[in-house]
């Protein structure tokens, strides 16, 4: 079981490094979690140029001149839980629907003709909406037809992890949101998310099922940034130890207008954004970094080639929200309105190639 070190411990330990301390992080070929620390501090912020260098050569080397892209499709807004910050919480009057399977299979069929090799399932945590039969039987109509699909649902045990990625399912997020404890009880006011740990194992139940890739990552907003990233690496790190096979990646959501209209708790800058991206890509070079369309263009189009692996494109947060513009009841409001070709144009024009796909279901070994 992971176990991770105490959040506001961690906090402490990453505003007590010093300038010689970044320095000797800057030195090392592959900084550890101790010298992570130290990228994630204060003290690194002069840094943040040198920073952004290295974490474009490693990412060049690892990943080459491209920038993977996905959609998500939202399948249902019905959620039980009730978590301060979401608009999808239980608390909210939004219009709520869960797609029908047919309304499922059209709002992909329709990013398969955009382009899209890649799509995310996403829907809020209602069993009673949303449930393994339910996504066995989406994902049954939707695997000959995309290289990936990946969920991002309520944390499900192993059994029926492997019960989805048997119907080809290829890829599961689920993130902590908070890695701090406490504050997490304070968020999540009601629902099976209360429960934090069985939520921390989840990446591990996903993965000893045999998903192809795994998710990770924090809601930047609620507590301090830079702990949650030193949290992460040291869940990746745990993760990477137990399944050497699985490919892990980590998104980087920052709090968005909702319904609700909760405020952030604490202010992550761009600034901030970017030191946490620099420094996790130098800490892990294989690890997938996501950066959605909750950032605005201007920023994303500046991050292409520096840490970054894969963006979301064109997303619609509201189930059905492709085929019909005028659905309500969406999660957040996006900052990157672009389509796909804008996206994919931009993209270019910084000297990279967009990718639909890279990955096969031929290539899957037999289970
Ligand atoms: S964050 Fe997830 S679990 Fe919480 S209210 Fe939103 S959809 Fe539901």
């Amino acid at each position: 079981m992971f176990e991770p070190p105490e959040f506001k411990q961690l906090s402490e330990q990453i505003l007590g490094r010093t300038t010689a301390d970044v320095e000797k992080a800057l030195s090392c070929k592959r900084p550890e979690l101790a010298n992570l620390a130290a990228l994630l501090s204060p003290a690194a912020e002069p840094y943040l140029q040198q920073m952004a260098a290295r974490a474009s050569e490693i990412t060049l080397n690892r990943f080459g001149r491209t920038t993977q892209l996905y959609a998500p499709i939202y399948l249902s807004n019905y959620c039980t839980n009730r978590c301060v910050y979401c608009g999808f919480s239980a608390d909210n009057h939004i219009k709520r629907k869960c797609l029908t399977l047919d309304a499922a299979e059209s709002e992909a069929a329709i990013l398969h003709d955009r382009g899209f090799r890649h799509i995310l399932l996403v829907s809020g945590e209602a069993e009673n909406a949303v449930n393994v039969e339910y996504m066995e039987a989406i994902a049954l109509r939707l695997r000959d037809k995309f290289a990936a699909v990946s969920i991002e649902i309520q944390p499900l045990s192993t059994e029926d992890y492997h019960r989805l990625f048997l119907a080809g399912i290829t890829a599961v997020a689920v993130y902590q949101e908070t890695y701090d404890r406490d504050l997490y009880r304070k968020v999540h006011l009601s629902g099976k998310k209360t429960d934090y740990d069985y939520r921390l194992q989840t990446p591990a139940r996903a993965a000893a099922a045999g998903m192809r890739e795994v998710g990770i990552g924090p809601l930047l907003g609620l507590s301090d940034w830079r702990a949650e990233g030193l949290s992460i690496a040291h869940h990746l790190h745990w993760l990477r130890k137990q399944f050497w096979s699985t490919a892990f990646t980590v998104s980087f959501p920052r709090m968005r207008p909702a319904a609700g209209e909760f405020a952030p708790l604490q202010l992550v800058s761009e600034r901030n954004l970017s030191q946490l991206i620099f420094a996790l890509r130098l800490f892990d070079p294989d690890v997938g970094l996501l950066v959605s369309t909750r950032e605005e263009a201007r920023y994303r189009d500046g991050m292409i080639g520096l840490g970054p692996t894969r963006y979301s494109a064109g997303s619609c947060t509201a189930p059905g929200g492709y085929g019909d513009s005028d659905s309500e009841g969406e999660q957040f409001s996006v900052g990157d309105n672009r389509s796909l070709e804008e996206v994919c144009a931009a993209i270019r024009k910084k000297g990279f190639d967009p990718v639909y796909k890279d990955w096969d279901r031929e290539f899957q070994h037999s289970t």
